[in-house]
């Protein structure tokens, strides 16, 4: 038989119609099952992959085609093909066909997966598309929630708006409703929320969000990374695209900086074609994602994906650990506020409770974050807030958080020291606001060491 263009992508049709049997197969399993499997069995491992019960490593920049035929049916994306290690790479989709699945979980949508270099690239990459040129349309905003991590907000603020002239309408009351819906009008491109936010612990009704965003045409984005698809998946309540840092949670051992975007099938937009609303994480990869260049190293996706595995038992003992320390901060008394979705005082308890509930239970469980405000003795002080913060022994000072170590971060100084007065305000960081990210450790252990720092006060 002649291997010719048409041979190729008949097999092209072969391997798609394995994988859509994978998938189908997969998503009856539960979500540790699918966590720890993803669509590698042991056919594909047999078939492909000299057997390896482990996904492999391709440390390789790029495949080889048998021949001419097959490099055009592959390069044609006339068949599935990998190509190049900066479009794709097997070792990546090992861990992209994962987390699609794990964020459409308990749904009947179809999802697709793409992995970045980081949580901004992720950020970036799923916001380019929207933000095209179209000169039928007025010029593009978007709405967002002020509350948001520090570097989003930064990518919002400096490169879209000062460098690019894209407006960014800033929602400061995101539980609100009210406070998203004043701000979309015509030019509006999509709509962007944190669940919860960074550092402040923020939340909003994914729900009624979403479905403004598509009463007006437009998507609804959600960087997901501080409660992971675990405990919330924000595709299920209508959201059309959503963000995980990877670095954080995901990738709880802390070796690897990575970003994911998952989007449905089909999601409203004002600009792109049809074949980019059908298949957005799809389409992205295959053009601007080539184009721009935001690759993760294969070896980063692997130990990602092995760190993915215990995902849903992590956030688990987490969050059982998070209640505890929340609740003894709440009770100190050099603690003024603590702000953590599992509290009963926490200003969207009902909220959290419709949105964050551990996968395959009907347990609420509120992740790993939380952020508390010191006592000091007047407004904008940081005396007591430093003597507590330096005296921490076990728990570590650093920016970093969803670490198997607990991690203290003071955002004022940090994550949040670039955006100045103004932008701390807008994103409640408070020179006493202490962000906490509860590990796997004894929780009494972080507690006694949260308790001798409070006393050197
Ligand atoms: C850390 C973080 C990011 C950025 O991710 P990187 O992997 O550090 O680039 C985005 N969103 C949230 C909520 C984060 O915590």
């Amino acid at each position: 038989m002649t291997k010719d263009l048409q041979y190729w992508i008949r097999e092209g049709q072969k391997m798609t119609a394995d994988r859509q049997r994978r998938i189908r197969r997969t998503r009856d399993w539960k979500f540790d099952t699918i966590a720890v499997h993803g669509l590698y069995d042991a056919s594909t491992a047999h078939k492909s992959h000299s057997g390896s019960v482990m996904e492999p490593v391709y440390l390789s920049t790029a495949q080889a085609y048998e021949n001419s035929a097959e490099m055009e049916a592959g390069l044609s994306y006339q068949m599935p093909t990998w190509c190049y290690t900066r479009i794709a790479n097997p070792s990546i989709y090992f861990l992209e066909e994962t987390i699609a699945l794990l964020e459409g979980y308990g749904t009947d949508l179809e999802t697709s997966g793409l992995a970045t270099s980081s949580g901004m690239s992720a950020i970036r990459t799923a916001t380019d598309p929207f933000l095209m040129k179209d000169d039928s349309l007025p010029p593009p905003n978007f709405v967002a929630s002020a509350k948001i991590y520090g570097g989003a907000f930064q990518q919002f603020r400096e490169r879209r708006f000062r460098e690019q002239g894209i407006e960014v309408r800033w929602v400061t009351a995101p539980s609100e409703i009210e406070s998203w819906a004043e701000k979309i009008d015509a030019g509006t491109r999509f709509l962007y929320g944190e669940f919860p936010s960074n550092p402040s612990v923020d939340i909003f009704d994914i729900e009624s969000v979403s479905d403004l965003a598509h009463s007006a045409g437009v998507p609804l984005i959600v960087d997901a990374t501080c409660a992971s698809p675990a405990l919330t998946r924000p595709l299920a309540f209508g959201a059309d695209i959503v963000i995980q840092s990877a670095t954080k949670l995901i990738a709880t051992s802390g070796t690897t900086i990575a970003g994911l975007i998952v989007s449905r099938k089909g999601i409203p937009s004002k600009v792109g074609t049809d074949e980019m609303k059908a298949d957005f994480a799809t389409w992205v990869k295959l053009w601007p994602f080539r184009d721009n260049g935001p690759a993760l190293h294969p070896m980063g996706a692997i130990l990602i994906l092995n760190d993915m595995r215990t995902l849903r038992l992590r956030i688990k003992t987490m969050s059982e650990s998070a209640l505890k320390v929340a609740r003894w901060l709440e009770e100190y008394p050099e603690v003024d506020r603590v702000h953590y979705p599992g509290l009963s005082s926490y200003h969207a308890h009902d909220l959290a409770r419709k949105y964050m509930q551990l996968a395959d239970t009907d347990e609420n469980q509120f992740g790993y974050l939380m952020a508390f405000e010191v006592r000091e003795q007047g407004a904008n002080q940081s005396v007591n807030t430093r003597k507590f913060y330096d005296a921490l022994e076990m728990i570590w000072r650093a920016t970093d958080l969803g670490r198997v170590k607990s991690v203290a971060t003071l955002n004022a100084i940090s994550t949040h020291q670039q955006q100045g007065e103004e932008g701390r305000k807008l994103a409640s960081v408070k020179p006493n606001t202490v962000r906490l990210s509860i590990g796997l450790e004894d929780p009494a252990d972080i507690i006694a060491d949260l308790e001798r720092a409070l006393k050197i006060i």
